[in-house]
């Protein structure tokens, strides 16, 4: 027992540890002419040490197990994930000296499963048809690994009151800005982790912001959102990793989420590279989404007269999609034509 404390400290310290270390992401300021009066606002979630928004996620998800006492010295470590996330439970494991599995689809972009292997950790990939996270909860329980969970417990894990939570950092980065309380704060849902995080802390600081989830068309988050059918599944599929899941997830809180916003692929891939030139560097396909619900919010507050802040965020670095998204051959493959949506987004930023 007391040998089993000792080990939980020091892993605990180890991950306060790697926390002092991390500083905050930059929040960018993107200023479109076509929107006078809307300021633009994007956190750069891709600047965590492992790439993306899920590096707070998976901080979270082992403070968690740990002072619930799910995980123990030398026990491995399983997730299942669409790529982000493992990426950074990978990361994690190395640090605290422990395996891990990630159990994924098979259509997982190639660069994100060569950066697992790359941190030491081994890949599940499963064909179409079969659901990650059963995988993975069959697998903790034969094998008697530690379940991280990210999908049951994203919206747990995170301290939505504060402790630097994604919200939190958000506002204390608006203080200054001409509209510190922004009229809208846009995000994706794979987990739901986040969108729950900004719909709480927003109404836990009193204001009148609201969250609006950028979603692939078709996506459960947007079936569930309307119906609030616990049992919502997607009606299409998307090329979007991280967001647009199959079917609801237990961490999707529809109630403290104002508005869902539908994207076709071929509108947030077309985002997603015209914010390379817009910011000098790439993010992936959700950031584009998020881009296009953005410009669909601000083109309504345009024609309502009204003025101020929208916020969204920066979810990953797009070289993981060198192979795919950003592949034009990939993309034809895909059945996926840019051009008309280059043109449409083009549009949209010039009126
Ligand atoms: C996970 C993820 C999201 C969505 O965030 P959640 O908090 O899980 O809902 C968006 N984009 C990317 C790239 C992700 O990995």
């Amino acid at each position: 027992m007391s040998t089993d404390r000792a080990w939980l400290k020091q892993a605990l310290a180890c991950l306060a540890q790697e926390a002092a270390r991390s500083a905050d992401t930059h929040l960018l300021r993107l200023d479109l002419p076509a929107f006078p009066g809307i300021r633009f606002y994007f956190k750069d979630e891709a600047a965590h040490p492992t790439g993306s928004l899920k590096h707070r996620l998976a901080r979270s998800l082992y403070l968690y197990a740990l002072c619930n006492g799910r995980l123990r010295a030398g026990q491995g470590v399983i997730d299942a994930s669409s790529g982000s996330t493992a990426i950074s439970e990978a990361w994690f494991a190395r640090l605290l000296g422990l395996r891990f599995q990630a159990v994924m689809p098979d259509c997982t972009a190639p660069a994100k499963v060569r950066l697992i292997h790359s941190l030491g950790a081994e890949c599940v990939l499963l064909p179409p048809g079969l659901d990650a996270s059963e995988v993975a909860r069959d697998r903790a329980t034969a094998e008697g690994l530690c379940y991280l969970d990210q999908f049951g417990l994203a919206e747990r894990a995170t301290d939505w009151r504060g402790n630097n939570n994604i919200a939190e950092s958000i506002l204390a980065q608006m203080a200054l800005e001409p509209d510190p309380e922004p009229a809208w704060v846009v995000c994706g849902a794979g987990t739901g982790g986040t969108s729950a995080t900004l719909g709480r802390y927003l109404r836990y600081r009193r204001l009148d912001s609201r969250v609006c989830v950028a979603e692939p068309t078709g996506g459960a988050f947007a079936e569930g959102w309307r119906t609030r059918d616990p049992k919502a599944v997607a009606s299409q599929r998307t090329l979007v990793e991280g967001i647009g899941r199959s079917h609801a997830e237990p961490g999707f809180l529809y109630d403290v989420v104002d508005a869902v916003e539908e994207v076709d692929d071929a509108d947030s891939i077309a985002a997603c590279w015209w914010l390379e030139g817009a910011l000098g560097r790439r993010y992936g396909g959700s950031s584009g989404t998020n881009l296009v619900a953005c410009l669909r919010l601000a083109a309504g507050m345009r024609e309502r007269g009204e003025r101020g802040a929208i916020v969204s965020l920066l979810c990953d670095r797009g070289e993981r999609y060198a192979e795919t998204l950003f592949d034009a051959g990939w993309l034809a493959r895909q059945g996926i034509g840019l051009a008309a949506a280059q043109t449409a987004l083009l549009a949209r930023l010039a009126s």
